[in-house]
């Protein structure tokens, strides 16, 4: 069976949606074209067919490893083919609407992504961590979410739709030019990580379910980790699910990324209630379907997420009974203090709630950080993301209806 996405609560004039929808300008964007498909669009234009390959690796290695933002750029490509590839693509950013700095040092980018085939332009956002030895970016899948786990801001997003693999890509590749992070910018850099990456990991934990959006995911993810590109290790990126529980294997298989599972409760009638897709896929499927997940072992562990409820899911009995449950499975889990957002209907458990349970875990062996909350004075941290561009219209409707006939 196929998870598809569910659109009962997308807006019902939506139109479809497509792998890579038509710019207004009716160029193609070349990021987020897989190395193939990049190949395949040269012929098409009438590259002559000896120099397909090897153009298709040069632009590629302009594109990943350089930044390149034009074709002017590309020294080594001569200029009648410079133009030719400018009149038929385009290496477009999707622009940045606010860029957003927390006290922490944790960034956010509200994107505003290029115009789809019918013209509409949606905001995704976007999370940089930084950490002691590490940095990671938090990349958005959906615009908005079609499931609706109560503690999560996202959910209350109505206006949804699959981003394309260039959007996803395209994440990246802001964070990339934000950061400074292409060799031009790190050579001018004395703060230059060592290994000339400020971003080694990405986690698939922004807005969206990524096992909902799987071929475009698929695609990027390619991508991201291709050897002679952006070279991402499928081992430094985690992908979180919600619990398709049908997607998972092939998420293993195709993918081979890390995966987290969001688990948050350890009975249905609880989950159910925070993480409605239980109905469909409840614990016990989704439990047995990480015991098949492929690669598990004890160097690849899945990481199950545990967001803090006060009075919830935070009891002594619960970290128990979440001990019973992950027997068998090479698993990690991430306790996450609740981040509260505008008219949330939960509170975060009290902080000695939290130790007492990550006690109980770390007592059964099981590695259980409690997640420092990152960004959250930027409304950057889990669950907190939802495009300001909804704020705003949701903003404009209540006006709308308080203001007198
Ligand atoms: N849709 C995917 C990935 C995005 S959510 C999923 O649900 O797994 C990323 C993580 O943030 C999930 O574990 C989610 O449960 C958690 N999260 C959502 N809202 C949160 C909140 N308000 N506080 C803390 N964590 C939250
Ligand atoms: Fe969607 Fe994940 Fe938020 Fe649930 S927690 S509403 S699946 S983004």
């Amino acid at each position: 069976m196929a998870a598809s996405l569910d659109i009962a609560r997308a807006n019902p004039n939506a139109p479809p949606v497509s792998r890579t929808p038509v710019d207004v300008d009716k160029r193609l964007t070349v990021i987020g074209l897989t190395r193939t498909e990049l190949a395949d669009q040269f012929k098409a234009t009438g590259v002559p067919e000896r120099e397909v390959r090897m153009r298709a690796s040069q632009i590629w290695r302009w594109v990943y490893n350089k930044g390149a933002k034009t074709f002017d750029e590309m020294t080594n490509v001569s200029k009648d083919l410079r133009e030719q590839l400018a009149e038929q693509f385009t290496l477009a950013r999707p622009e940045i609407v606010t860029e957003q700095i927390s006290v922490d040092g944790t960034r956010k980018w509200l994107l505003r992504l290029a115009p789809d085939a019918w013209g509409a332009r949606h905001e995704v956002e976007t999370v940089y961590i930084p950490e002691e030895n590490r940095g990671t970016l938090c990349v958005s899948s959906q615009v908005g979410c079609t499931l609706t786990c109560s503690f999560c801001h996202t959910g209350t997003q109505t206006l949804v739709r699959n981003l394309t693999a260039e959007e996803i890509v395209q994440q990246l590749i802001v964070a990339r030019d934000q950061l400074g992070e292409w060799p031009a910018a790190l050579a001018e850099n004395p703060d230059a990580p060592a290994g000339g990456r400020f971003i080694t990991n990405m986690v698939l934990m922004g807005m969206g379910e990524p096992l909902y959006n799987f071929d475009n995911v698929k695609a990027a993810m390619e991508i991201v980790c291709d050897n002679e590109g952006l070279s991402l290790s499928r081992r430094r990126i985690t992908l979180s699910t919600s619990g398709v529980v049908p997607m998972i294997e092939r998420c293993g298989e195709e993918i081979g990324v890390m995966l987290a599972i969001s688990l948050h409760a350890t009975r249905d009638e609880i989950r159910n209630q925070l993480v409605p897709l239980n109905k469909k896929y409840p614990i016990k499927q989704l439990l047995d379907a990480c015991r098949a997940y492929p690669g598990l072992s004890n160097a690849r562990r899945i990481t199950f997420e545990y967001v803090m409820l006060k009075g919830v899911n935070d009891s002594p009995k619960h970290a128990k009974e979440l001990v019973q449950l992950l027997r068998g499975i090479p698993a990690k889990v991430n306790l996450i203090p609740y981040n509260p957002w505008p008219g949330s209907p939960h509170e975060c458990s009290e902080w000695d709630a939290i130790e007492a349970f990550a006690e109980i875990i770390n007592r059964a062996g099981y590695s259980s950080p409690v997640r420092t909350p990152r960004g959250r004075d930027i409304m950057a941290a889990c669950g907190q993301l939802k495009s300001a561009s909804e704020r705003l219209r949701a903003k404009a409707r209540e006006q709308l209806e308080r203001a007198p006939a």
